[in-house]
């Protein structure tokens, strides 16, 4: 089979480049390991996304915002960032702009589900799921893409959304930097007695990291963050238990909690490969950059990323190029590793900073927090970046 553009996964990314594609001409094959029902119906993953403005009008724009229950997709109005044991926080607050949140909280399984029912009925798009992607080689003409049938198809373009340990990068000589934290996210849900207002916070505890994200109702998204040993310890304890551990380092400040539901544990491994394309092949979503979660990226840059690519090759496409051309792909590359380089070292810097638990990294991280707060300048730049629509390209939360 000949296909113009073969997507290498189903997932958030994969989905949404291929949602974009249903308004092109070209014929598109999605391949993805899991079996349909999981891509019909995804499991609760325990993530909530935070969705900046940018991939709010994306969404809305594709018809898969519209697909997610209202009251599923959840405003943050303020923002509290909190260092240690103090109780200074750095505040930021949705009044002081135009817009009616900072951003919004949808959970990643809803995501997921609406991606695939805005794909599905797609004529140009065609979905194989329970099929691995096991090689692709690349020729001057097209590339050719060997699948766990043992079929083989061709292709003018390879895009791969095959996530952050991406097996075709590593096939394609596609090298990347990686940073492994050693650290663990615990997610999960918790109902409280207080209402959270709609404030996100994020407490930078010594030795362990706890965000507190308002979802709908008196109910919370929850994100432990601790180094691998303890996440491993923690795991082994009640669910009452934990709990209890959760609202005492919270201070009360929502009153009583109770787990909703599971816990589920991620490892921490950010990745930015050092390269996004190669003649015939492209890299996008976590495949491109897998972000540290704390500053809420890793979506967003996926679903900018597909727009860039999407907008790169359309333009191409209708000035009668070769979509899978260097000389196209490379300026995909180019706007996409200026907006993911900066975020992906940044990120890992306020990572160190913050868990750092050395006595001058306490000072700084007290300092940085205070100067944010206190020289308006900067907390503008902050709220700005929060917020905007256009020149977006730096657009997250500070948190996850
Ligand atoms: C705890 C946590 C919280 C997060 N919070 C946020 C947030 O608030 N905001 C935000 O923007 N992002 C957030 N993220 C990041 C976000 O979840 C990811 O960036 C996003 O899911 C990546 O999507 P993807 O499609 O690139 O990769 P993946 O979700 O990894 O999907 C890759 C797909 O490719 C398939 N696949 C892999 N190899 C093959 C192959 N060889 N053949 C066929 N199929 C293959 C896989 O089965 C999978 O379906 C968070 C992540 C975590 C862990």
């Amino acid at each position: 089979m000949k296909y113009d553009i073969v997507i290498i996964g189903g997932g958030p990314a994969g989905l949404s480049f291929a949602r974009s594609l249903g308004d092109s001409r070209f014929n598109v094959l999605v391949v993805e390991r899991s079996p349909l029902e999981q891509l019909q119906s995804p499991q609760i993953d325990g993530r909530d996304i935070a969705l900046t403005h940018l991939s709010k009008k994306i969404l809305t724009e594709m018809g898969v915002l519209s697909r997610i229950p209202a009251d599923e997709i959840s405003p943050i109005k303020q923002a509290k960032v909190i260092n240690g044991n103090s109780s200074y926080c750095l505040e930021i607050d949705s009044k002081k702009t135009d817009a009616d949140a900072l951003g919004y909280l949808v959970p990643n399984y809803l995501i997921r589900k609406a991606l695939y029912e805005a794909v599905e009925p797609l004529n140009n798009v065609k979905i194989l799921t329970e099929t691995t992607v096991r090689d692709v080689a690349i020729d001057q003409q097209q590339a050719t893409v060997s699948l766990s049938s043992g079929e083989q198809v061709t292709a003018t373009l390879v895009v791969a959304a095959d996530s952050r340990f991406s097996e075709s990068r590593r096939k394609m000589g596609i090298s990347a930097s990686m940073q492994d934290f050693g650290r663990v996210a615990i997610v999960s849900r918790m109902s409280h007695e207080k209402p959270h207002q709609q404030i996100a916070y994020e407490c930078f505890h010594y030795g362990r990291t706890l965000a507190v994200l308002p979802l709908s109702g008196n109910l919370s998204s929850i994100v432990v963050t601790v180094s691998a040993d303890v996440a491993q310890q923690i795991q082994g304890e009640s669910d009452e238990a934990f709990a209890a551990e959760v609202q005492r380092r919270f201070k009360n400040r929502l009153g009583k909690m109770q787990l909703v539901g599971k816990r589920h544990a991620y490892p921490l491994v950010a990745v930015h490969a050092n390269k996004f394309v190669k003649p015939r092949y492209a890299l996008l979503g976590d495949a491109s950059v897998g972000m540290h979660p704390v500053t809420a990226h890793g979506f967003n840059l996926g679903l900018r990323g597909q727009d860039t690519l999407y907008r790169e090759i359309m333009a191409a496409h209708l000035q009668g190029d070769d979509i899978g051309s260097l000389s196209v792909l490379e300026k995909y590359q180019s706007k996409h590793q200026r907006v993911t380089w900066p975020l992906y070292t940044g990120t890992n810097e306020i990572v160190g900073l913050y868990t750092n638990d050395s006595v001058p990294a306490k000072v700084l991280r007290g300092l940085v927090l205070r100067l944010s707060n206190n020289f308006p300048p900067v907390k503008q730049m902050i709220t700005r970046k929060l917020t905007e629509l256009g020149g977006h390209e730096e657009a997250g939360l500070p948190f996850l």
